[in-house]
């Protein structure tokens, strides 16, 4: 018998998940987190608290959550580059930084075309080391979850910073609110969010699914329609299958885009990283509480 917090939609969904694998709540006090980030050479978990102006560290160790970075630019998404260091996006100084081996904390892009950036809000990083980031206003929006301001370029674009030269381009310009991105096990495949509808009546709640050539992306066609809340942010197992964030909890949607279960979470879900030394413990940013629960299946032990 499967514990109660696992959905079926497809039989396909058994595969994946362990029955007897409970859902985790492993530390609660925040006021809404974000852009959890597995780094597996310390065993840890980095995550954003968004209105708190923090990032917090969990321990894998002891199971310890403590205050990483106080303030933090009120930081949002996070990933880890192919050699292992820290890249975030922030709301408050609008800018996407990686954290150096020596602790500096370097702006990597603050600007497109000189007109400062909305409010980076999730990042995924190639393996050729070009980052790759979506850049909506929900920064700028407000003063809780950074500084209310106009938007210089006046729209929301979805960006990439060369490995070489650092220079930023813009790889897409048709989206509302570009928001959680992930790329395909082969990297041939980026999967992007447009949560649109959260300005836009009617407006997007999707993940689109674009080629990667090179230092473009072609297609960008509807990947899947999220039937409950915003596909916030997400990741892909080594299968392929994504697992999204919800406003019930997990999503799980296979290569296909077909939902095939669901993860029950008691708070709404923003995003998700696999973790953990097997990279099969699926952490769960869910509002207040950071949640974790194993699977049948591990992620990907790149860009985590
Ligand atoms: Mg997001």
């Amino acid at each position: 018998m499967y514990l109660p917090h696992l959905v079926f939609e497809d039989r396909a969904f058994g595969a994946l998940v362990l029955p007897n694998c409970r859902l985790e709540a492993l530390w609660t006090g925040a006021r809404w987190i974000e852009g959890p980030a597995w780094f597996p050479a310390g065993r840890y978990l980095l995550f954003s608290d968004i209105p708190e102006d923090r990032m917090m560290r969990y321990d894998d160790t002891d199971g310890s959550v403590s205050v990483f970075r106080s303030p933090s630019q009120h930081s949002n998404g996070n990933t880890r580059d192919p050699q292992g260091r820290l890249v975030s996006c922030h709301h408050l100084g609008r800018c996407v930084t990686r954290t150096e081996f020596d602790g500096t904390v370097r702006v990597i892009a603050d600007r497109f075309q000189g007109r400062r950036l909305n409010s980076p809000n999730d990042v995924v990083v190639s393996s050729d080391g070009a980052v790759w980031f979506t850049d909506p206003t929900y920064g700028i929006d407000m003063d809780y979850e950074g500084q209310r301001a106009e938007s210089e370029i006046g729209a929301s674009h979805v960006y990439r910073i060369d490995p070489d030269s650092g220079d930023v381009a813009a790889v897409a310009t048709d989206f509302v609110k570009p928001n959680g991105l992930a790329f395909s096990p082969d990297e041939s495949l980026l999967y992007i969010a447009d949560t649109g509808a959260s300005h836009v009546e009617g407006g997007p709640r999707h993940i689109r699914r674009f080629r990667v050539r090179g230092d473009r992306l072609q297609g960008g066609e509807v990947f899947a329609e999220c039937s409950n809340g915003f596909f916030d942010g997400f990741r892909c197992d080594r299968l392929g299958n994504l697992w999204c964030s919800s406003a019930e909890g997990v999503h799980c949607l296979n290569p296909e885009g077909a939902l095939i279960g669901r993860i029950m979470v008691p708070e709404v879900v923003a995003n998700v990283c696999f973790g953990g030394p097997k990279m099969n413990r699926l952490f769960i940013a869910g509002s207040t509480t950071l949640y974790a629960t194993f699977l049948n299946v591990s992620g990907l032990n790149v860009s985590g």
